[in-house]
């Protein structure tokens, strides 16, 4: 999704952000990344995942958003615990070095609703953030 030189921030508007934040400083050893190409949207994974960490991504068409949906997984609250890729009935999620992961997400990432590049960022504020005669 991004390139090697996209600043990755988290979405301030999204509802994970609500969420409480991992316990710990310092991050798991492994953490969870969709491989979205190959997610069938089917949401096997979102029940066994003890933090809540896995939220559906839209399909491109607003008036059908289940069609073509896929699934991504917060970074900033995945604790490792490798549920999701062992339920995972098409193989598409893979555990990553934390030092990884962020690589990985941005290989791996066709649409994301949880972190967006900078770039992004500005239209989501536009989309999302206080209006200007507010
Ligand atoms: S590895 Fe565990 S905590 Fe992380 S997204 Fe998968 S099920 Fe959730
Ligand atoms: S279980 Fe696998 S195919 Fe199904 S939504 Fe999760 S990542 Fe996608």
């Amino acid at each position: 999704m991004a390139d090697d030189s996209s600043v990755l921030v988290e979405n301030p508007y999204h509802t994970a952000r609500l969420k409480p934040l991992r316990k710990g400083k310092k991050p798991p050893k492994l953490l969870a990344v969709v491989h979205q190409s190959g997610c069938t949207g089917c949401e096997v994974c979102i029940a066994g995942c003890p933090v809540d960490s896995i939220e559906l991504v839209p399909g491109p068409n607003p008036n059908n958003p289940g069609f073509q949906q896929t699934v991504e997984i917060d970074l900033a609250r995945c604790i490792g615990c490798q549920n999701c890729s062992q339920d995972c009935p098409w193989e598409t999620i893979t555990m990553y070095h934390h030092e990884d992961s962020y690589d990985a997400w941005a290989h791996e990432t066709l649409f994301s609703e949880l972190y967006v590049t900078e770039e992004r960022l500005e239209k989501v504020d536009t989309d999302h953030g206080p209006k200007k005669n507010e």
